[in-house]
């Protein structure tokens, strides 16, 4: 089937790609896990490569990471699942995902990992009693809500998103779920920007935070 081909495949790359052993005679996978090879190369530069940059959008100076294109490739979507799956630590009960693009990799990753789906909504748009958190932008503030009840106390949630950059949003997510009773230990995102601060911030609010990709810089 399809997962297992991609399986395949993102084990064999490293071995086929032409030079990665870095010396002639010797196997590929002899040198120390720091070598010429991965300076070269990261295990992710893959879906990196899938990623759009589309400069000064919305506003000038901003490098707009695209994720878009990444979606419209199937084995890039496939391996996307696949490794922010394996990442995951231990069982959840629930994958939170942050509106709009959050939700996709939410429901993506609740399958595999037999979790719920819990949406992480724009103030305003859930039918349902909400709790919700405010959180700075760079002029004013935005405001995340949930249901009341869209959780049990001490069930363990996973919160994902496709991004994290200052961390705002995210932070203001572990606020509004913890609040809710929610055990929130972990994060993934696709992308990270991580001179932006945002991973190492929710870092200090106490998750484990994992990303595919970083983009230095911002
Ligand atoms: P922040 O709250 O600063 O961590 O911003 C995170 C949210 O803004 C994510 O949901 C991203 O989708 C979006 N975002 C922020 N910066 C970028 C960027 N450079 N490229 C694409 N999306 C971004």
């Amino acid at each position: 089937g399809a997962a297992s081909d991609t399986g395949a495949a993102l084990f064999l790359w490293p071995s086929s790609a032409p030079d990665a052993g870095g010396h002639h005679g010797h196997p590929p996978f002899t040198l120390a896990p720091y070598g010429p090879m991965t300076r070269r190369m990261s295990a992710n530069d893959d879906l990196k490569a899938l990623i759009r940059t589309i400069p000064d959008f919305p506003k000038p100076g901003i490098q707009f990471r695209d994720i878009t294109t990444l979606l419209l490739d199937p084995t890039g979507v496939a391996r996307t699942v696949e490794r922010m799956v394996a990442a995951t630590r231990g069982p959840v009960d629930l994958v939170a995902g942050i509106e709009a693009r959050g939700f996709l990799f939410a429901a993506a990753l609740a399958v595999p990992l037999n979790a719920g789906v819990l949406l992480i909504r724009k103030d305003g748009k859930l039918p349902g009693a909400t709790i919700a958190e405010d959180y700075a932008l760079e002029y004013g503030t935005d405001r995340i809500a949930v249901h009341e009840d869209a959780l049990v106390p001490g069930q363990r949630v996973l919160l994902v998103d496709d991004l994290i950059a200052t961390g705002g949003t995210a932070r203001a997510a572990v606020r509004l779920l913890r609040k809710a009773g929610g055990l929130v230990e972990q994060a993934q995102f696709l992308v990270d920007l991580p001179d932006l601060g945002g991973a190492d911030a929710l870092r200090a609010d106490g998750l484990a935070v994992d990303s595919l990709i970083g983009f230095p810089g911002h």
